[in-house]
């Protein structure tokens, strides 16, 4: 059941009609949901840190979600304007010991993209990552033998960054003055979260040359979207564990893209679409997970990587060459 609103444009296909897709008291109800759900599942004990890490709200929960009628993207209604977002991200500190077992877990987990822009692409070169992080990223693809720097608003974050051997220009892609190209971009961990959508696929486009690869890794809001009415019926329990495990309850991003959606908008800024790879969020558990969670934590991820060639996923990843 949905009720049509007048709303802000859509941000990603600029049409006008879309539809709530859940309103003030719902999102409360599932941010709620969201810190109850990992407290069950963590030990007794558990440091607050652990707990804030799995409730992760690197955007605030949003008023009220509307999605697309046109493209079928999910995206906020009132939106936030840009300079809180930015003041949000950069205003993040984080002590070096935890930087350290970062960096070491997203090395790790990264080494699967890192993979798989390698075969897109044909083999390694240049590259930008947009939102490097501590350069887990990085790391992984300089294993690989590609040459990729980092851009990132986070001073501390990059500060260790820098400290591995990369090059880290502090802003944001919307900043950015391109005075070079590369031979890839990717954007694993915040073009959902970038406000302006196609003003962040125009200027991707003027960081590659004709045949440069662009990486894209999302929150499928397509995903989102279709289980999100099962969590009031009698499925609730297994919808809302698959959702929290992938960190999609309570949606704590600006825009939740769909394979069609993020394709078209792509190919609207020059892009030719070459691969789109369904995948969940990396594994969370940990030493302070109760073993049950643990448990349904992997049984979750693997169903649903076992259904992601036929089924859509939570995440997804898109690959795209500049033409
Ligand atoms: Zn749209």
């Amino acid at each position: 059941m949905s009720t049509a609103y007048e709303l802000s444009p859509c941000p990603v296909c600029g049409r006008a009609d879309s539809a709530e897709l859940a309103g003030m008291d719902d999102l409360r109800a599932e941010v709620e949901e969201v810190w109850d759900f990992h407290l069950q599942r963590l030990k007794t004990g558990t440091p607050t840190r652990f707990l804030t890490d799995r409730a992760v709200f690197s955007q605030d929960p949003p008023l009220r979600l509307a999605r697309c009628e046109g493209c079928g993207t999910v995206y906020r209604n009132p939106r936030e304007h840009r300079r809180e977002l930015v003041e949000t991200y950069a205003g993040e500190q984080v002590d070096e010991a935890v930087l350290r077992s970062l960096f070491e877990a997203q090395r790790d987990t990264y080494r699967a993209q890192a993979q798989r822009l390698t075969e897109v692409a044909g083999g390694p070169g240049s590259g930008l990552e947009v939102g490097s992080y501590v350069g887990g990223f990085l790391e992984a693809a300089r294993e690989r033998g590609w040459a990729f720097e980092g851009l990132d608003v986070n001073e501390g974050t990059s500060a260790f960054a820098r400290g591995l051997g990369f090059r880290i220009t502090a802003g944001s892609l919307d900043d950015l003055r391109p005075t070079r190209t590369y031979d890839a971009v990717a954007i694993w961990n915040c073009f959902d979260q970038l406000p302006e959508p196609r003003a962040a696929a125009r200027s991707a486009r003027a960081l590659l040359p004709a045949g440069g690869t662009l990486a894209i890794r999302v929150p499928n809001g397509g995903f989102y979207a279709a289980l999100r009415p099962l969590l009031s019926g009698s499925a609730s329990g297994i919808t809302r564990a698959v959702l929290a495990h992938n960190n999609l309850l309570g949606f704590p991003y600006r825009h939740g893209f769909t394979p069609e959606s993020l394709a078209g908008l792509l190919a609207a800024f020059g892009f030719e679409h070459l691969r789109t790879v369904g995948d969940t969020l990396v594994t969370v558990a940990d030493q302070w997970t109760r073993p049950w969670a643990a448990v349904e934590e992997q049984a979750v991820k693997t169903a649903l990587k076992a259904v992601a060639s036929v089924a859509p996923a939570p995440w997804f990843e898109l690959y795209a060459r500049a033409v």
